[in-house]
């Protein structure tokens, strides 16, 4: 195969891409890609994961909404086993928190309707992917005149916290950047978000600084060829397309236009990152009454502070590298997200060693 030639042929200098996209993470240990490529070619997970993303105060927050019998949250089940900065939504339904788990927000809709008598409050977490999901869901409960549901919205974007990985990607050694070894050289761009944005919508970044991204399909060979053209278009400020089944250049205006529709932009906190501008999405004034309080969650304590999330989420460091991945920290018993969803960087890896 031409590229895995390339790739193993490459004696440059080092080089670490960031996948953004918790798909691409997946896909890429599920494909055994890390030990197809050259030790000077490194890849690491971004922050594309929604659930490894949430803070604790969201997850103690719904805790607290579905202790109150007249609520019961609805959630996908993820999203049950994430720490919060005590207990889990899961451990929290052992000790009478209402709970139920849905595949789809449109589920909500259902079990609102059906019961009158209680209100209905759907964790609301997700990217540009589903958020126009919750807009639609927004729009079914207005126009069936359903009054008993609402979202907890943790809504975010990607390039307001791309941005801020880029910004921080410096080889200065002051605290907090990242130094010349964790150096990012160009990002596969995350595959679903630009479905919604078009690869347009990271052009900006590319430009601002000077690094390349590349739109990547999700097959093994679609990934390898991504890695191959992040490695040509080095010091080149451009973004390219890899994925044009699926991603045009403006993304899907219908979806973009439902999601302004009835979501403003706010700001937004990122577990172990902490609050960034602009990069989440919110309710506006006139749909408030679906909102159950989700203003004023942009904190982050608690949990094991042994955990390591914050550092893997910003490609810092790898899951094995935390000194609770495979001891107190396994799918069994997550101490942090990253260790509970399927598209989490840590779970990911633990799969893909067979632990
Ligand atoms: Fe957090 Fe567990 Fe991953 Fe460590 S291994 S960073 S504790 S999720």
């Amino acid at each position: 195969m031409k590229i895995l030639e390339y790739l193993q042929s490459y004696r440059g200098k080092p080089l670490r891409f960031m996948e953004v996209c918790g798909t691409h993470t997946a896909e890429i240990n599920r494909n055994g890609i890390p030990a197809l490529l050259p030790p000077s070619i490194e890849l690491v997970s971004g922050p594309g994961c929604p659930v490894c993303v949430t803070v604790s105060a969201y997850i103690d927050r719904l805790i607290e909404l579905g202790m109150d019998p007249e609520n019961c949250i609805v959630t996908f089940g993820d999203m049950l086993r994430v720490p919060g900065s005590s207990i889990s939504l899961s451990e929290a339904r052992s000790r009478g928190c209402s709970v139920r788990m849905v595949y789809s927000p449109m589920d909500a809709l259902k079990l609102a309707k059906a019961d009158p008598g209680h209100v209905y409050i759907f964790a609301a977490v997700g990217f540009e992917t589903t958020t126009p999901v919750y807009a639609l869901l927004v729009q079914e409960a207005l126009e069936q005149g359903i009054g008993n549901l609402r979202l907890l919205t943790s809504l975010k974007v990607m390039p307001p916290v791309i941005d801020w990985i880029c910004a921080h990607n410096s080889d200065s050694a002051q605290s907090g950047e990242a130094c010349e070894s964790q150096r990012i050289h160009g990002f596969l761009a995350p595959g679903h978000v630009s479905v919604i944005t078009g690869s347009r919508a990271f052009e900006p970044l590319a430009r601002k600084y000077g690094l390349p991204f590349v739109v990547a399909g999700f097959e093994g060979e679609e990934i390898l060829a991504a890695i191959a053209a992040l490695v040509k278009l080095q010091g080149q400020g451009r973004v390219l397309n890899m994925y044009p089944s699926a991603v045009t250049e403006e993304g899907n205006r219908t979806a973009q236009e439902r999601v302004e529709r009835i979501f403003e932009p706010c700001d937004a906190a990122w577990r172990g990152i902490g609050v960034i501008a602009g990069s989440g999405r919110k309710l506006r004034k006139e749909y408030e009454a679906f909102d159950a309080g989700s203003a004023s969650l942009l904190e982050d304590e608690g949990g094991n502070p042994a955990c390591c999330c914050a550092r893997v989420l910003m490609g810092r460091i790898r899951p094995r590298e935390c000194p609770l991945f495979g001891k107190a920290c396994t799918p069994q018993t997550p101490q942090g997200a990253c260790m509970v969803s399927t598209e989490g960087s840590c779970f990911s890896c633990w799969q893909s060693e067979g632990l």
